[in-house]
């Protein structure tokens, strides 16, 4: 790919020549995946393709450096073994936040070799973050013996909604600075290919792409930072909904009367619970937060109003989440973000208000969890949709 293509989300029309090449490539890469290296006979016995497709397939993977071969036997016989280029081939997560950059490298199977944060200021302008991102990308690069040219593709999270239709940060984010950047005007300031992506639904890819809750079809991440969003996985995939800007459920309202949000409604659940919140009421001595980290601190060492706005919190994001669930009935629903590093003290009083309002049999059959990445699941969830990129649909131009 090279850059200034735009992913597709979609494989071309089901049945075309494009699209069925595609999925035999998808078949190949996941067979590799799966086996290592196998010669080219193995792998049309394994994949059900004549070995006419395969020898096709592999040799313009090959020449798109995508796969590697070498000569070996099998069964007496000279043979080609393919493998696919792994160690050399690059997936790259940015996660950009209100205040931080993280970039993580990735190997296509899923190996994390090089990752980094770094602090941004408050207010910071898009150009500033991406010029950042791109010296920490060369960087890491640069620590494992890698150029840009093993660079597959870049998965970039952003904290607001991204229109499915323009690949556009569109109003509601965090970042008003980022309203209307496009994919385009990202990618020539990487000068790599780009999938812009919801921080939110980030998050729900890395959690069933590695961890404990690996390949769970029906998954709601929640991401409770400055603003709160969710990441919606049913039946294995992403649900973006009509221009996708599903899960904004920050702005579910709670308390009627409650404080007047930023989207100009009355007491939505980012009133009550993002972390900015938290933060403010608890700015005062003698807790003196400045810093969701002095929140788990304080947490931890047992402050009592720290553990009581935490647990207002958690309760009104329980009940928030009962609704979501009412309505989708996940298997899972998974919470992210700074405060997942509080495990249980956070979770309690999001298992009490869910439970007030979920229908018995949803409370019964949802699990609640933390997430283990905490803050870094939108990073490695923005590799992770590189990688399925590749597999789905390779790498053609
Ligand atoms: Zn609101």
């Amino acid at each position: 790919m090279t850059p200034g293509t735009t992913f597709s989300r979609r494989s071309a029309n089901p049945g075309s020549q494009a699209a069925l090449r595609k999925l035999n490539q998808q078949r190949i890469v996941h067979t590799l995946l799966q086996a290592g290296s196998l010669t080219q006979a193995e792998l049309s016995r394994q994949t059900g393709l004549s070995t006419a497709t395969v020898s096709n397939i592999v040799k313009s993977m090959v020449e798109r450096g995508l796969l590697t071969t070498a000569p070996t036997t099998s069964s007496g016989r000279r043979a080609l073994s393919v493998s696919l280029s792994g160690d050399d081939t690059i997936a790259a997560g940015i996660d950009i936040g209100r205040s931080h950059v993280r970039v993580v490298l990735c190997t296509i199977d899923h190996k994390v070799v090089a990752e980094r944060w770094q602090p941004l200021p408050l207010g910071h302008e898009a150009d500033f973050a991406l010029e950042v991102a791109s010296g920490i990308l060369d960087e890491l690069l640069g620590t494992c013996g890698r150029s840009r040219s093993a660079v597959i593709g870049v998965g970039l999270g952003v904290p607001g909604p991204i229109d499915s239709r323009s690949h556009t940060v569109i109003d509601g984010t965090i970042l008003p600075q980022w309203v209307g950047i496009t994919v385009d005007e990202i990618q020539d300031r990487l000068k790599l290919p780009v999938r812009l992506e919801n921080d939110a639904n980030l998050g729900a890819i890395a959690e069933i792409t590695w961890g404990p809750h690996k390949g769970v079809d029906n998954l709601i991440f929640v991401k409770v930072g400055t603003g709160i969003g969710s990441g919606l996985i049913l039946d294995g995939e992403i649900f973006g909904g009509n221009v996708g800007i599903s899960g904004e459920i920050g702005h579910l309202p709670i308390h009627e009367h409650g404080l007047i949000c930023r989207c100009g409604n009355r007491g939505c659940l980012e009133t009550i619970a993002s972390t900015a919140i938290l933060i403010e009421l608890l700015s005062r001595e003698p807790q003196n937060v400045r810093s969701t980290a002095d929140i788990v601190r304080l947490a931890e060492e047992g402050d009592k109003a720290t553990l009581r706005v935490v647990d207002d919190a958690g309760q009104a994001l329980g009940r928030a989440l009962a609704a979501i669930a009412n309505l989708l009935n996940p298997r899972m629903v998974v919470i992210g973000g700074p405060l997942a590093g509080l495990g249980n003290r956070m979770l309690e009083p999001v298992r009490t208000g869910f439970m007030r309002y979920s229908s018995p049999v949803v409370f019964d059959t949802t699990e609640l969890a933390v997430s283990s990445f905490t803050d870094r699941a939108e990073a490695l969830g923005a590799a992770a949709i590189v990688i399925q990129e590749f597999e789905a649909v390779g790498f053609d131009t």
